[in-house]
């Protein structure tokens, strides 16, 4: 699949807004945004036009999916998706993106950032009741527990990383158990425990012009 290889910091130049997409340096004074928090390009630092209703409409969207790292075709069938499930389309829509098997990677820190959580999926390294998934939009469910691979839990790399991501807070929807590098989804999140900085709202505006 497709997927964005450019700066990624020139996204949350773009987006006006941190988007975390760099793992620990997003915490640190390297962060592109703290040190030049406006748009890249040679007229980043004019003035602002008013943004127009559907331009925060359409930036939200783009926020959402930057920050997840999903492309077009497949957010727009997460919003579908969303739509036919019970309860609030938006936040529906960031449930389904935040139960990503990659984001919940990152989430546990088994991972510096989701990109590298999607490439360490893709080789394989974890597992799904038991099982190797190597698919990064996989989607996960109440009560389905997670590991990582003997072999990979062994490896030099990842013990290293596994202690560097030790005191990154987990959120309370996800049980994890340090010692076994194990893992489960205790429920999946509600709004409140979902950090995604947007406004949901405005996206399912977007979609339903
Ligand atoms: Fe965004 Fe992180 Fe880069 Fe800062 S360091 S601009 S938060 S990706």
């Amino acid at each position: 699949m497709a997927r964005y290889t450019g700066a990624v910091c020139k996204l949350c130049r773009r987006e006006g807004k941190k988007l975390f997409l760099k793992g620990e340096r997003c915490h640190t004074g390297k962060c592109a945004f703290e040190r030049r928090a406006y748009a890249p390009g040679q007229h980043g630092q004019s003035r602002r036009r008013k943004t127009s209703e559907y331009g925060l409409q359409l930036r939200a969207k783009q926020q959402a999916r930057r920050y997840y790292g999903i492309q077009e075709g497949q957010f727009h069938k997460y919003f579908l998706m969303a739509e036919r499930r019970q309860g609030m389309t938006g936040e529906n829509l960031l449930r389904i993106c935040e139960s990503r098997l990659d984001n919940v990677v990152y989430l546990l820190g088994w991972s510096n950032s989701r990109a590298q959580a999607r490439q360490l999926v893709t080789h394989g390294h974890f597992l799904v009741n038991g099982k190797r998934v190597d698919i990064p939009s996989y989607l996960l469910k109440e009560g389905d527990s997670l590991g990582i691979k003997a072999k990979s839990k062994e490896s030099e790399n990842f013990k290293l990383m596994l202690e560097a991501n030790e005191a990154r807070p987990v959120p309370q929807w996800l049980d994890i158990d340090r010692e076994k590098a194990e893992a489960k989804v205790l429920n999946l999140p509600e709004r409140d425990q979902i950090a995604v900085p947007v406004e949901e709202h405005l996206i399912v505006e977007f979609y339903s012009k």
